[in-house]
């Protein structure tokens, strides 16, 4: 558990954003973007690998956090996380401008992370998490390991 304080996840909102600097602006406009892709990448590979699945829905009533994707039958939620904003350990970064807000806003995007992973674990489920820069098809291809690992033997269908 990390000491220090992070700010209230629901009041973060409220906190108004600091100015920041053009190399700041322009990593986080660039994050912007690659959020989105990443997400199109995995969910075209899901469904290549013939996968069905929800997409941007809350796995368990009461959770605020949606996840990307979602296989509710099997209990199986997948995050895919920007690495700027979910600190990934290869490629989290320290905008030097506004240090402080910019360390407990992003503390504090991982400590909800983490909460929500203990959250879904506690109800039963398995949570993936995708970083931005994996390659979609590794990914994918874990998903389907899992899938098939939970997934009940029917598709086999009776003997005889
Ligand atoms: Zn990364």
């Amino acid at each position: 558990m990390n000491a220090r304080r992070v700010p209230d996840g629901d009041r973060s909102p409220s906190v108004s954003k600091p100015v920041t600097d053009a190399a700041t602006s322009a990593r986080m406009s660039r994050q912007k973007r690659a959020n989105t892709n990443p997400e199109l990448a995995l969910r075209r590979e899901l469904h290549r690998a013939g996968l069905r699945y929800f997409v941007d829905r809350a796995p368990i009533k009461g959770l605020r956090r949606r996840a990307d994707v979602v296989f509710p039958r099997l209990h199986i939620a997948v995050y895919v996380d920007g690495c700027f904003w979910h600190r990934c350990p290869e490629h989290a970064t320290d905008p030097k401008n506004n240090a402080q807000w910019w360390a407990e806003k992003l503390a504090g995007n991982v400590a909800r992370d983490r909460a929500t992973d203990a959250a879904l674990i506690e109800a039963g489920w398995q949570v993936v998490r995708v970083w931005e820069h994996e390659d979609p098809r590794v990914a994918a291809e874990h998903i389907r390991a899992l899938v098939r690992e939970r997934a009940p033997r029917q598709e086999q269908g009776p003997t005889g």
